[in-house]
């Protein structure tokens, strides 16, 4: 056994380690984007085994699954890549380059036998392949450091695998024999780069699905299943920032919180699920009126707070008028609409300097009023006004 043995168990080695990896994620996850992942592992992992250490099978037997095998892997691995953005995946002019890559190296394998035309023909189908993930993530955004890092290891492998094959073998030379190749700079090479970028690229991936699995957390633990709209801890984090936001550009801001009206009547009269659906159903009536920017929680059992960036007073008793007046269509898809109780909403507008707690304390004196004064209403608050001091001149 020599050295060239144990290098060659590199990159079987790191690819049945990711492979094992990534599955254990998916399987925590089961996202398509950590399967193709596995996927692609576990096809560079057979396929180097198949070149590197696997029995001596006639050429063509081992050659052309070995060959097949690492385009496999670039495909599975530019699906990952592109599947975590939601692009569609070009599988056709994938399986388009990978149909032609292995045509070109068969004929070069049973025709008219060429080793540098055959590798050639495979590293420049495998480089195609990573400038299609290239080509994919062009246009979007990248926010995040990660998203960045995804491009240019897809970028620079893409480079690597069209530029090496012709850089080395124009240093070189061809190969007379497959023993010669085996033992060449040039494979030693192919083994340790792609070993780097294996490792790399695999690193990146698995950062991307952690940062993922935190932005998940992050969202379930900000937001109200039952009614789809944020739960109060949500709320209150984006409406203080937002809020902060809108003092600080001078933009009118106004916040809303509804109670529905006798509800805990509905409950008892008609039982849990029928409030819960209720429940969904103004979450989901808030939602489809509302502006894109509006923040809008559920702050308590039934009752929701709502933050609207922009709106004046006017548009803001407004929206307030339609949430009040449309709950009852609202409802109808989900239970007998007269089981629809009515909603009383309190309003206050934003002024320089103040917070959402004290904006939520005038809305809820508003709220009060509405339900003081008979319920199914919109009251806005109004500061008391100042009163002078008397017996001045
Ligand atoms: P008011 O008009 O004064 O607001 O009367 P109300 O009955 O709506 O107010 P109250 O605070 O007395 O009762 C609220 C009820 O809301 C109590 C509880 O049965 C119900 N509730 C709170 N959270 C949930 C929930 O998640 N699901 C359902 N179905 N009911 C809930
Ligand atoms: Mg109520
Ligand atoms: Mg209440």
């Amino acid at each position: 056994m020599n050295g060239q043995f144990f290098i060659s168990l590199l990159n079987p080695g790191i690819g049945l380690l990711f492979a094992i990896a990534f599955f254990l994620l998916w399987l925590n996850r089961r996202e398509r984007y950590v399967a193709y992942a596995a996927g692609a592992y576990t096809a560079s992992a057979i396929a180097f085994l198949i070149q590197d250490v696997g029995p001596v099978l006639p050429m063509e037997l081992q050659r052309l699954p070995a060959n097949l095998g690492f385009l496999a892997t670039g495909v599975l691995f530019a699906a990952a890549i592109i599947k975590r953005y939601g692009l569609p995946i070009p599988w056709r002019a994938m399986a388009v380059t990978t149909a032609i890559s292995i045509s070109v190296f068969t004929w070069f394998l049973l025709v008219q036998p060429s080793i540098a035309a055959r590798i050639l023909s495979i590293s420049i189908g495998a480089g195609l392949i990573a400038a299609m993930i290239v080509k994919s993530l062009w246009p979007i955004e990248k926010p995040y450091l990660i998203d960045r890092v995804l491009f240019w290891v897809a970028a620079i492998s893409a480079l690597n695998l069209i530029i090496r094959p012709i850089v080395l073998l124009s240093l070189v030379g061809g190969f007379d024999n497959y023993v010669g190749f085996q033992q060449s700079v040039y494979w030693t090479t192919v083994q340790f780069s792609q070993a780097m970028v294996s490792i790399i690229a695999a690193i990146s991936l698995m950062v991307a699905v952690a940062i993922d699995q935190i932005a998940e957390l992050r969202r379930q633990a900000d937001d109200d299943n039952l009614s789809g709209l944020l739960n109060r801890r949500g709320f209150e984090a984006q409406a203080g920032a937002a809020l902060r936001r809108c003092i600080d550009e001078h933009t009118p801001v106004a916040l809303m919180i509804a109670d529905l009206d006798h509800f805990k009547r509905v409950n008892d009269n008609h039982g849990h699920a029928v409030g819960d659906a209720i429940i969904a159903a103004f979450g989901a009536h808030v939602r489809a009126i509302g502006p894109a920017d509006m923040i809008a929680g559920r702050i308590g059992g039934e009752e929701f707070a709502l933050l609207v960036p922009g709106a004046s007073i006017e548009t803001a008793r407004q929206l307030a008028e339609a949430v009040r007046t449309g709950l009852q269509a609202a409802c109808a898809d989900r239970i007998p609409a007269r089981l629809c109780p009515t909603t009383s909403i309190g309003l206050a507008i934003g002024v320089p300097g103040t917070t959402l707690s004290a904006l939520m304390q005038e809305a809820d004196q508003a709220l009060y009023e509405a339900k003081r004064t008979g319920r199914n209403r919109v009251r806005t608050f109004t500061p008391k006004p100042v009163r002078l001091a008397a017996g001045g001149s």
